[in-house]
């Protein structure tokens, strides 16, 4: 049975790589019907710690659906799932390691590993720890630790041979002993390292797949030797590629593109976010890219995850999102565009008139925040575009825009229906007919080439103003 987790350390915001984590995470849980995906807090590091971070992660899945099975605040068998609420459950590992002599106390002074530290330095090599420690005899040890000299427990690296692991995305790794420093397990503090602690909690968690992003690609060899030294058995190994930009930069925190609740706040839909998101770095079968969740759950696989880094493409999340947006009931359409509406200062005391101008633009969002943009290019001021411009200039439009201006100013009652009728009647009395009809009567009322259906957006504007429009035009 499949048993995966996603193992958040609480920074304040969920990047997208993480999230993508989760995704997979999830999926990989979910390919097994009985499998089970667990959240566990990796907060043993306090001096990252943000207050309310926690929060945001319940709240991240949550909106996402990505339900689990096991975590903090839904329970389960192998709690607590805050780390720092095991901290006292690991040292007895240690304490067994350095049983069988597979660990050992260290008492090097910071002084001496800085000094260490520079003279590698200078030597421009990599500093690894040189094993002092470990040929201290029994009674050394005693003496030590019984007059209260402070110490470390490290893990003894076997001198010889490689350590190999196998990955199920970058395949098989090897690196020699000779390169893997005596990690430390418990810190002097009495508390474990960060890399202690997730490969004990991930074996008493009964963890299967182990799913991360591949800047831990590299420290995966010591958490090899130490699911050896303890006995463990190894999880399956997924590790992810890098979510970057067009040109390999880093989605960044300026740029309001590197976390999850960025793209929310600009009106992306969770649903199709995970969607997105699921699609950078893995691939459908099929050609079909507008994937639910439950749809993700039945097709993904491990082995269509690519290794190569996955590029964050705006265009085609704007794509993702405005497939979504299309398929949405059109009454949950319009209240999710109220909060834009507000911030952008657009009254909407009037719920007809709000409601019919944030459903004239449903097909062509690709975010909700645009909304307040098509406000201010199709209602608030009128600007002839440059093209809408040349198009009235080249072509003699005239006559169109004459007979429509005195069609609309004999509609008593102002609806996209009249409006419509008015339409039509100009077109049957110019005798004009296709783009030279319908062109210069949308340039001359809303200024632009292209927009959405024109009865339904004059209706939104006040009739005065639209005979204003054609005046100035
Ligand atoms: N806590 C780690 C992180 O937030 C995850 C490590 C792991 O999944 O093994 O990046």
């Amino acid at each position: 049975m499949r048993r995966t987790r996603f193992a958040p350390s609480p920074t304040g915001f969920i990047h997208v790589g993480n999230l993508r984590t989760a995704i997979y995470t999830y999926l990989i849980a979910r390919g097994d019907k009985n499998g089970k995906f667990i959240l566990r807090i990796e907060d043993t590091d306090r001096e990252r710690f943000v207050e309310g971070a926690v929060e945001v992660i319940y709240e991240t899945l949550k909106q996402c659906n990505l339900t689990y099975d096991e975590g903090p605040d839904v329970g389960g068998d192998y709690g607590p799932y805050i780390q720092s609420e095991r901290k006292n459950s690991y040292k007895k590992y240690a304490l067994e390691l350095v049983e069988k002599e597979e660990a050992y106390y260290c008492f090097c002074t910071l002084e001496r590993l800085q000094n260490l530290r520079e003279e590698a330095q200078n030597k421009k090599e990599n500093f690894i720890y040189d094993g002092c420690c470990k040929s201290l005899s029994k009674a050394e040890i005693a003496n030590k630790i019984n007059s209260g000299i402070p110490y470390v427990i490290r893990q003894k690296t076997p001198e010889d041979n490689v350590t190999t692991f196998k990955c199920e995305v970058y395949g098989q790794i090897s690196i020699n002993n000779s390169e893997i420093e005596d990690q430390i397990l418990i810190k002097s503090d009495g508390y474990p390292t960060y890399n202690f602690a997730n490969v004990i909690d991930d074996n008493l968690m009964k963890i299967t797949h182990v799913v991360r992003g591949n800047e831990y690609l590299t420290s995966t060899p010591k958490y090899t030797l130490l699911y050896k030294a303890l006995g463990f058995v190894e999880p399956t190994y997924v590790h992810l590629p890098h979510v970057v930009k067009e040109g390999g930069k880093k989605l960044s925190k300026r740029e309001g593109d590197a976390y999850f609740s960025d793209f929310v706040k600009k009106g992306y839909l969770p649903t199709a976010i995970v969607n997105y998101v699921a699609l950078l770095g893995w691939s459908p079968e099929g050609k079909k890219e507008i994937l639910s969740l439950s749809e993700l759950e039945k097709q993904f696989s491990i082995k269509r995850i690519n290794k190569s880094p996955a590029v964050f493409d705006i265009q085609k999340l704007n794509w993702v999102n405005s497939q979504y947006l299309k398929k949405m009931d059109d009454i949950e359409f319009s209240k999710l565009c109220l909060p834009y509406l507000i911030e952008g200062g657009i009254d909407i005391n009037n719920q007809e008139w709000t409601n019919k101008f944030c459903l004239l633009f449903k097909d062509r969002l690709s975010s909700i925040s645009e909304i307040t943009k098509y406000y201010q290019q199709f209602l608030a001021e009128f600007i002839l575009e440059e093209e809408a411009a040349a198009f009235l200039k080249e072509n003699d439009c005239g006559e169109v825009i004459k007979v429509f201006k005195g069609k609309l100013s004999a509609i008593e009652t102002w609806n996209s229906e009249n409006i419509k009728t008015a339409l039509n009647e100009t077109g049957i009395e110019t005798k004009v007919k296709g783009k030279l009809l319908f062109m210069p009567m949308r340039i001359a009322t809303t200024g632009m080439l292209h927009g959405p259906d024109l009865p339904r957006s004059l209706e939104l504007i006040d009739k005065d103003e639209v005979l204003r429009r054609i005046e100035k035009c």
